[in-house]
């Protein structure tokens, strides 16, 4: 059946008149044949199975059992009559029950007559019963059709209430299999068909909707979820080759003058070797004649900001602009403090920009930068300004990407004639998983190692009855020397009731730890930029030992001496949010801690994030947990949630096989990267009609 058939508008298709297609379209985006073959079920129900009333679980799901009524009878109930039936095999009793249509049934069951049941079991009082079983008499379940594995589609309210149930979606397959005579055209080449030992196209899409058996299903599912994941694949990489080709950079081909100095006579310490490995990369890319897209990932503490600082002295030595963008005014004014002082005395000319930079301070600023004099610029959103020109920015480093959309970096992009080259840094371990498919546009540097002598954050969970005991250990910490962080939750949607807690909490920490013995700071986002800096500031320079904050603080604030983090209402936190805040402390070389206070109340997820925080300090096995519990749209938590739209693969639990549709992606284009070769037709074929009808970057950029 040729391609363009497969577009023909799902009204043309027998059964679905003008008002099915509009629901069809609203609730399921079925706008062709194509969408409606590419409907694939949720699940199925398995009527391979006979089970026996001895086997069942307690948490099994539908079962199918073969046996016969021994009892029927009526039980009378506060809400109501209800029927129940004791049913029977060989093996044991359990009871069937019935709320609606009880006359019916009454009248029309027969006892003691072998019966086939199916439905869904529930384990209740000692027993098992089974409410609105679908039942068939034996005698007929033998003659009739076999159904083995019943396909259950995606529904919504919508679609019931318009009649449009999953019988009816089967029968309109069906129809769509009859017209087509269930005939596609192949997607992909026979050489991997034959390597991967794929089930050919029409055979997968006839047993994803009417599976033979578990075996093929199991084929049929494997088969469609390598090809969407292969597409989506190879849609990344060729952007990226493509990106590569054409899009032209600066060329950085002088490591000079003043990254020789900063190396040889600046170096505060010994950089670790995957910060040298980065920076090669980096140095790679930065010589290759195309723009540089990099992304940076390395774990709180791991060092990003020195690998920052070294790439923009390699911009300034190739007579180039460079900018560092950071999330937030805080964490600016840091960068640019740090960088100050690292490149004290090299005669580097860098300036701040951010939201609170006074106007008249701001236009020598813009001047310098335009006429050339400015090398180095950091701050916030405000470099985004139209106002903000360069004179030659030659490359541009995002800190903590996860805070910046999409759309922000396009900006940035735009300021040049030549796009400068792009490093994205992010302490949010992407999983593996996720940036090989959301990311794959990008090259990817990973720092996967902490500077040496870094003691692990011992981290505990206490309860809130606990509180005498963990304010005793501050006092303890705190005549030592060390600073505390005391961090609350700021959720949006409760930000009254939210603050309401922040504010009781700074006066109860406040009468707890009184003055003049101690001294306190509190940072919110209330709070006008300046006073928040002049409180940040008191605590980074030891004024105060104890910093109430909410999630202000999440981002990159480097403050060594703090050695305690209690985080609050740590249930409330999602588990990359906590071990960001984690990262605040164990920047010295004390152990610190880190302790995640909670009342009694814990839903059993909220269970697992402490428990994994606790077992584990890895970035990436807490991301990958969090990538378990959340799903990938919400790790990103902007635009790219959902962005991928997959109908059938799942980018957790179908890991493995996107490992191996990226493989053979990258394979293809390896060897035929214009795809001509005969044997690649077919492929070629099926991606452009891809690219032509559902092209990743539609929803992307
Ligand atoms: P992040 O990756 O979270 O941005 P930073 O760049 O802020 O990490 O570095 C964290 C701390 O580790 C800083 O105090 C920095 O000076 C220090 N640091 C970075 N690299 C090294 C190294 N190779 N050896 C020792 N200390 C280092
Ligand atoms: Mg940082």
């Amino acid at each position: 059946m040729n391609t363009n058939f497969l577009q023909t508008p799902i009204t043309y298709l027998k059964g679905v008149g003008p008002n099915r297609a509009e629901t069809l379209q609203g609730e399921l985006g079925i706008h062709t044949y194509q969408d409606l073959l590419n409907l694939f079920p949720n699940r199925y129900l398995d009527k391979t199975q006979y089970y026996k009333i001895s086997q069942l679980q307690r948490s099994s799901a539908e079962v199918q059992i073969v046996g016969k009524i021994i009892h029927l009878k009526s039980v009378e109930q506060k809400k109501g009559k209800r029927l129940v039936a004791t049913f029977a095999d060989d093996t044991g009793q359990m009871e069937l029950i019935w709320f609606r249509g009880q006359k019916w049934i009454r009248e029309n069951l027969k006892i003691n007559t072998p019966y086939v049941i199916f439905g869904k079991c529930n384990w209740y009082s000692g027993g098992f019963s089974m409410p609105h079983p679908e039942m068939e008499l034996l005698d007929q379940h033998q003659k009739g059709l076999k159904v083995f594995m019943q396909p259950i589609y995606p529904s919504t309210e919508k679609l019931s209430n318009r009649g449009i149930t999953n019988r009816v979606i089967s029968k309109l397959i069906q129809q769509l299999f009859l017209e087509t005579k269930g005939n596609f055209i192949e997607t992909l080449s026979e050489t991997l068909i034959h390597e991967l030992k794929l089930l050919p196209k029409s055979e997968s899409l006839l047993n994803i909707h009417f599976p033979k058996n578990q075996e093929l299903l199991a084929k049929a599912q494997f088969r469609l979820k390598f090809e969407e994941l292969f597409f989506i694949q190879m849609q990344l990489i060729a952007k990226n080759i493509r990106h590569k080709q054409k899009i032209k950079g600066f060329n950085f081909d002088q490591v000079g003058e003043r990254f020789k100095e900063f190396y040889e006579e600046h170096l505060p310490f010994e950089l670790t070797n995957a910060q040298k490995r980065v920076i090669k990369e980096i140095r790679h890319d930065l010589g290759s004649n195309a723009q540089m897209n990099r992304l940076l990932q390395g774990d709180v503490g791991s060092g990003k900001t020195i690998v920052a600082v070294m790439t923009m002295l390699l911009a300034v030595d190739n007579g180039y602009q460079a900018c560092l963008m950071a999330p937030t005014e805080i964490l600016a004014n840091q960068h640019y403090a740090g960088v100050s002082e690292l490149l004290a005395n090299m005669g580097v000319r860098c300036a701040l920009l951010t939201g609170s930079v006074k106007k008249s301070a701001r236009k020598p600023i813009h001047e310098q930068l335009e006429n050339g004099e400015l090398q180095l610029l950091i701050g916030t959103h405000a470099l985004l300004e139209d106002k903000v020109k360069y004179k030659n920015l030659g490359l541009a480093i995002i800190d903590e990407q996860h805070r910046f959309g999409v759309a922000q970096r396009a900006k940035l992009w735009h300021k040049n004639e030549f796009p400068p080259h792009i490093l994205v840094m992010t302490a949010t371990p992407i999983p593996r998983t996720l940036a090989m498919s959301l990311y794959g546009d990008l090259d990817i540097s990973v720092i996967d190692e902490l500077p040496p002598g870094r003691k692990p954050v011992k981290t505990v969970h206490r309860f809130d009855s606990n509180r005498l005991k963990v304010f005793r250990f501050v006092r303890d910490e705190i005549k030592k020397g060390r600073q505390i962080y005391i961090v609350y939750p700021l959720i949006q949607e409760s930000e009254a009731l939210d603050y309401k807690d922040l504010m009781d909490g700074y006066e109860s920490i406040a009468r707890d730890f009184p003055l003049p013995d101690y001294r306190i700071s509190i940072v919110h986002g209330k709070m006008k930029p300046a006073d928040k800096d002049y409180e940040m500031d008191r605590f980074v320079r030891g004024e105060t030992q104890i910093m109430v904050a909410t999630t202000v603080i999440e981002v990159g604030v480097n403050v060594p001496n703090a050695s305690v983090m209690i985080i609050e209402s740590a249930e409330r936190f999602g588990l990359s949010q906590l071990h960001q805040l984690r990262g605040r402390v164990g920047r010295g070389a004390d152990q610190s801690f880190c302790i995640l206070m909670t009342s009694h109340k814990l839903s059993s997820e909220a269970k697992t994030r402490l428990e994994t925080m606790v077992r584990t300090h890895d970035g990436f096995e807490i991301a990958e947990v969090d990538l378990k519990l959340r799903g990938p749209g919400d790790i990103m938590g902007t635009q790219q949630s959902g962005v991928l739209n997959l109908k059938i693969a799942d980018i957790v639990k179908d890991n493995a096989i996107l490992k191996t549709a990226r493989y053979h992606a990258l394979q293809l284009f390896k060897q035929d990267p214009s795809l001509e070769k005969p044997e690649h037709l077919v492929i070629r074929h099926a991606y452009a009609q891809l690219v032509k009808y559902k092209n990743i970057w539609n929803y992307i950029s």
